[in-house]
């Protein structure tokens, strides 16, 4: 390219200062040299452009580098300021701006290019954040940050040419996202002009009023701190202290804004409220100025801060103090040395004036300030500064600890677990998309599942209603989540056999009699939907499983079921349906353990409301000591005190229960009993044996006899009992027999 001799009286904008030098500058001059070319570069390129305000469009890039030449930005940061919209705005690629400025402005302008890319509309505050970070570790260089806040202060100043609707997204944009970036690197100044441009536009009358009550009161303020002014400088000339800088400053209106908000008081109680900036030049100076200011003004309580001694995490260091001024009004200090005042202003941006004044490596300490802990600290972030970059490198790790940043197509931002593959976005987004994942675009590419996702990447999930999960995916995605969804899809995959093994648990439990009714029951749909199932099978499958155990759903259904006798009750319906007779002869069949007890039918008292059964190991008859053991998934089990089950038990599980008094309400329920009879064996004996309990009305279930040659034989019966007086009255009649040599009960191993 040719090398165009420009001077301000060729252009139709006037250059600056800065910038006419750099123009004149010799070769040899390599920043000047470098700075020179982008700017003719960019004025070539941006030729025949106007801004939405009439003027030339080089005024913008030329402003931004102004911006960055302020802040002590090196010759690389303003070639970019110059030549950040150029591959955006012109035909012009990062390939040439390499060729031209070398790979460090290429980098810089290629970063800020990426990151203007995106559409930060106002979004959550918890989005705003992940967008500041991701704004951060996109940007492999801090300077492009920096580039792109002084690209976007330079746009907020000239706001006023942008349609209504822009400006107020513009605004909060920079309010949300920018101005806390400017604030998180420390560069005060930009983190102000930007809140207070942004509160212009988005509060424009609260902005109009405090701007308006500020100018008002601004003579009278400016009398008042000049006094102060005065009578400071002479007593801290007094002690020694060389005072570097000693003056009012403006207080930002969006900070006075932001205070009036917060601690609900009036303008005038805040507005008005002169402030005080001291400059010294050491850090133990800054103390002994405090120690005057103390001295010369009753200092208001509460008031004081030592961010010396505990900088802000933006390393923002001051004394702070409010208090009372010569009129009776608060008079808020700050006491600073010229460093500190620096990383105030500039912050991050601090390290690029300092290495080329070395300034900071001239602050050495006297040896009696050594006994001071902040001195140490001091000492110790010196050391961190010899190497600036070694400090941004640390800054951006505890930033941005180990997540990654990647956008969805509609320009949200995702945080993911470092190492995070689009599989794991997928499953972040919803469930579902992960179960139905067909592949991944990243950057509009085709990418492989397993591959992980970096800083900025904008991440398409293609979803296909065939498409299911693979097991492999467990081996490479990083987020717990989506190790869990995946999982847990293969367990409802296999939905079949989980129904079926679900329905064997329950019809188990249940009984076979009005099982089926019961599953198509209102009561079992109400279930479902309590349990945020689709359906009954869903119920099943989750108890097949494992996600629901089956005492939770046996509870559940009773409750229903109780719910809705109770519902049919008030409203005197009768059960009208087919389906709704065949539930009552399920509720009305022994139906063990869903039955409502505390419809006073069940003969055990202690349990009333709590499902509860008669163990089979010790059958225990009414008349006998009784005690409930809590069992896993069947409620209570009923069992006589002393059956060895419930020996060595631990307290917490045992119930004490007793029988209730028989009812009266007709038939007595009846209890199994196990007998085992020892007879010699004869013909007939088995038949008169039976005939003695069928005279008492003693129901037997069951019976099996066992002989061997020249041994007694063995007889087994089941029967059924009211209670201990009719069971032990029948054993009795038994043992009476002849031929018998014994009769006992016994008992069911196992069961509890
Ligand atoms: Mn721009």
């Amino acid at each position: 390219m040719d090398t165009l001799t420009l001077t301000s009286t060729q252009t139709d904008l006037e250059l600056p200062e800065w910038l006419a030098q750099c123009l004149q500058a010799e070769p040899e001059d390599e920043d000047a040299s470098l700075i020179a070319h982008a700017f003719e570069f960019a004025y070539k390129l941006h030729e025949g452009q106007y801004r939405k305000s009439g003027e030339p469009y080089i005024a913008h890039p030329v402003a931004v580098a102004g911006l960055l030449r302020d802040l002590g930005g090196d010759g690389a940061m303003i070639a970019a300021g110059f030549l950040h919209d150029i591959v955006e705005d012109t035909e012009v690629t990062s390939e040439q701006i390499e060729e031209q400025f070398g790979e460090q402005v290429r980098q810089l302008v290629e970063g800020v290019t990426k990151l203007s890319k995106f559409n930060f509309s106002s979004k959550t505050e918890r989005q705003a954040e992940n967008f500041r970070r991701m704004f951060l570790a996109m940007a492999r260089d801090i300077r492009v940050i920096v580039v792109k806040l002084a690209d976007r202060l330079h746009n907020m100043r000239t706001l006023d040419h942008m349609p209504e609707d822009k400006q107020r997204r513009i605004a909060l944009e920079t309010r949300e996202i920018f101005a806390p970036l400017a604030n998180r690197l420390g560069i005060g100044r930009f983190k102000w002009e930007l809140e207070d441009l942004s509160f212009k536009y988005l509060e424009p009358d609260a902005y109009k009023e405090i701007q308006a009550l500020v100018a008002e009161r601004r003579a009278d303020r400016e009398r008042r701190l000049e006094t102060v002014t005065q009578v400071m400088q002479e007593r801290l000339e007094n002690i020694g202290v060389k005072v570097l800088e000693l003056r009012g400053r403006p207080k930002h209106l969006y900070g006075i804004y932001q205070k009036m908000q917060q601690q609900q008081k009036g303008f005038h109680e805040i507005y008005d409220i002169a402030a005080l900036r001291i400059i010294v030049s050491t850090q133990e100076e800054c103390y002994r100025a405090l120690a005057v200011v103390h001295d010369a003004f009753k200092p208001i309580p509460g008031r004081f801060k030592d961010y010396i001694g505990l900088p802000k995490p933006n390393r923002y260091q001051s004394l702070h103090s409010t208090v009372v001024g010569f009129t009776g009004r608060p008079l808020e200090v700050q006491i600073r040395t010229m460093e500190m005042h620096y990383i105030a202003e500039y912050g991050i941006a601090a390290h690029w004036l300092y290495k080329e004044s070395g300034g900071l490596s001239n602050i050495q300490p006297t040896a009696e300030d050594e006994k001071f802990t902040w001195l140490r600290q001091l000492l110790e972030w010196q050391n961190d500064l010899k190497d600036a970059q070694e400090y941004v490198d640390s800054l951006k790790d505890n930033l941005f600890e180990d997540d990654v940043y990647v956008f969805t197509p509609q320009g949200d931002v995702v945080a993911l677990a470092r190492g995070s593959t689009p599989v794991d976005f997928a499953y972040r987004i919803h469930t579902e998309v992960g179960n139905h994942m067909k592949g991944a675009r990243v950057n509009e590419r085709w990418s492989a599942l397993d591959k992980p996702l970096e800083n900025g990447d904008i991440v398409e999930i293609i979803t296909q209603k065939n498409a299911r999960p693979s097991l492999d995916w467990l081996n490479f995605v990083a987020t717990p989540s989506a190790r869990n969804r995946i999982r847990q899809w293969y367990k409802r995959s296999h939905r079949e056999e989980n129904i079926a093994r679900g329905r064997s648990m329950l019809e188990k439990e249940l009984g076979k009699n009005g099982f089926e009714a019961l599953l198509k029951s209102q009561p079992m749909q109400t279930v479902a939907e309590r349990c945020n199932y689709q359906s009954a099978d869903e119920v099943l499958a989750a108890v097949g499983y494992g996600e629901m155990t089956l005492n939770s759903v046996v509870n559940k259904l009773r409750e229903a079921l109780i719910a809705e006798q109770q519902v049919e009750q008030s409203e005197g319906l009768e059960a009208k349906t087919q389906d709704r007779s065949e539930l009552q002869s399920f509720q009305s069949a022994p139906a063990r353990n869903l039955r409502p007890d505390n419809t006073s039918t069940s003969p055990i008292a202690g349990v009333e409301g709590l499902m509860h059964y008669m163990a089979g190991c010790c059958s225990p008859v009414p008349g006998e000591a009784i005690i409930g053991i809590v069992t896993r998934t069947r409620g209570i089990s009923i069992h006589k005190q002393g059956c060895p089950n419930v020996e060595n038990l631990p307290g917490e599980r045992l119930v004490p229960v007793s029988w209730n008094a028989s009812n009266g309400n007709g038939r007595s329920p009846t209890y199994p009993v196990d007998l085992q009879i020892e007879v010699i064996d004869r013909v007939g004996v088995f038949k008169d044996i039976l005939a003695r309990l069928s005279d008492q009305k003693i129901n037997v279930r069951n019976a099996g006899v066992k002989t061997s040659t020249g041994k007694p034989a063995l007889i087994n019966l089941s029967i059924e009992v009211r209670d201990r007086q009719q069971l032990e009255h029948s054993l009795n009649q038994i043992k009476n027999m002849s031929d018998i040599l014994n009769v006992c009960r016994v008992s069911q191993a196992g069961e509890q």
